[in-house]
């Protein structure tokens, strides 16, 4: 962490660290979130089938993911871990309580979890297996409510059978990728001196004390270097005695750059969130109708074909031709790293390359279907209520000649930050310039042709 270029928040902003260290801070985000996710199930369940008319399909995946997207993990990177409610129930059940903190150890059987599977890949295959389907839940009321029940209810199961975040951590498919894209937020909790922590035993963040629960996601704030596994819950600040643990602003991106940190299983949530952006593009943006069929499942044959390609893409394609290119960087660049150290180094130039992806594509989905909004507040289950007087807005596409610019202007800066991420992770395996910039040239290859063949497709 180069702490120069840090601004502590806390500094500013005074009254900021009281209003974190409350104990009502999580919980006031938790229960407001928790109401309309319970809204959305409901909705779901017995709401209209028909997804544009209903609040379950609307607030989840076009405001919701709009705001999670566009606005929360780029500027705030986990902040949306501290408010979601999906946790929530299994984590109030463990600490027997919601508010206050309740004596004790946590309430669970104390298993523990397996060792292999403390990582991203469970994510990685649960957001895999979510995204094979999910033109089925994008569009049908049902399907979506289920799966959000499913997620809580796999929550509470591993509340009681493992302490703390588990789920959170090695199984949410959406944790997976706010992790990897977090990696990118201007913001971070960290501790103002770690030397401060190096000599203070008692570790009240690990096991906490009685104001505050030790680290639910079980990292230690003393050595944290990155955002991905940090669930901003704030409960370090509220349980730290030296008021050592602040938010910091800092350059954007500047996890990616933490080395020693970087992981395999990481580099494949890049690949598959990367690969999964463009095939999202292809089949729910594209002029394809048939091939959005195919993924609507209209034959179970059509939808295996697709799904097949969908897996084979997101694994294999994607994965090894970036491979291929990392060998010839190896080559040109003279890099002295085994092959597969280097592409999951250079995986990481696809986290930035990747958000805003996500970014240009949420722009389309949301201002061409954001009105709906409006309509599904005053009507949500779609029974002819009209609740605020909005149920007859029609459905009205937002800021259509816009759209092009900001998708060109957030898919041009992804690319440019790529390109130099990759500068910088070529010369941090080479001290020679020159031999950096070399190998870098396929990695800006690979780059440049992934940011066109989206230009292609948004613009046609
Ligand atoms: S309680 Fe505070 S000072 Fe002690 S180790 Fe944790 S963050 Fe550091
Ligand atoms: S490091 Fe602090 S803010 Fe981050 S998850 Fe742990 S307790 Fe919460």
């Amino acid at each position: 962490m180069i702490k120069s270029q840090r601004i502590n928040v806390f500094q500013y902003v005074p009254f900021l660290r009281g209003v974190l260290r409350s104990r009502l801070f999580q919980p006031v985000l938790t229960i407001s979130t928790l109401f309309f996710f319970t809204l959305a199930i409901v909705t779901g369940l017995f709401g209209t089938p028909v997804g544009n008319r209903n609040f379950g399909i609307v607030f989840v995946w076009i405001v919701w993911w709009g705001l999670l997207i566009i606005l929360l993990v780029p500027f705030l990177g986990r902040l949306w871990c501290a408010a979601c409610p999906i946790p929530v129930p299994g984590e109030w059940l463990q600490r027997r309580g919601i508010i206050n903190r309740r004596k004790g150890r946590l309430s669970t059987l104390r298993w523990k979890f397996p060792k292999r599977l403390r990582n991203m890949w469970l994510q990685n295959f649960g957001f895999l297996g979510v995204a094979i389907f999910s033109a089925i839940i994008l569009t049908r009321p049902e399907v979506s409510a289920w799966l959000l029940l499913g997620f809580s209810l796999i929550g509470i199961i591993l509340s009681i059978l493992y302490e703390n975040r588990v789920f959170c951590r090695y199984v949410c498919p959406v944790g997976g990728f706010i992790g990897l894209y977090s990696l990118m937020s201007p913001v971070e909790v960290r501790v103002q001196d770690p030397q401060v922590c190096a000599t203070h035993t008692p570790k009240d963040c690990i096991i906490g004390n009685e104001y505050a629960y030790g680290c639910p996601w079980m990292v230690f704030p003393g050595t944290l270097e990155r955002n991905t596994y940090c669930g901003m819950c704030m409960e370090c600040i509220k349980a730290c005695p030296k008021n050592n643990v602040v938010i910091n602003l800092r350059p954007v991106g500047s996890d990616l750059m933490v080395a020693k940190e970087r992981r395999l299983d990481e580099a494949y949530k890049a690949f598959i969130m990367l690969a999964c952006a463009l095939l999202y593009s292809v089949v729910l943006l594209g002029p394809w109708g048939w091939l959005k069929q195919w993924a609507n499942m209209d034959t179970l044959p059509h939808w295996l074909a697709y799904a097949g390609v969908f897996l084979l893409a997101n694994l294999l394609l994607l994965p090894g031709l970036f491979t291929l290119t990392a060998l010839l960087s190896q080559r040109l660049g003279r890099i002295q790293l085994p092959l597969r150290q280097l592409v999951t180094d250079y995986a990481y130039t696809l986290v930035p390359l990747g958000l805003t992806a996500w970014i240009a594509f949420s722009f389309s989905l949301v201002f061409t279907n954001g009105s709906y909004a409006l309509g599904v507040l005053s009507d949500p289950f779609g029974w002819g209520w009209n609740l605020f007087g909005t149920t007859e807005s029609t459905w009205m596409p937002f800021g259509s000649a816009l759209i092009p610019f900001l998708q060109t202007g957030i898919l041009t800066t992804g690319m440019l930050f790529a390109v130099n991420t990759a500068y910088k992770i070529a010369g941090q395996h080479t001290p020679n310039p020159r031999q950096a910039l070399r190998g870098m040239l396929p990695v800006t290859g690979f780059i440049m042709s992934i940011t066109f063949a989206f230009l292609w497709l948004y613009l046609g």
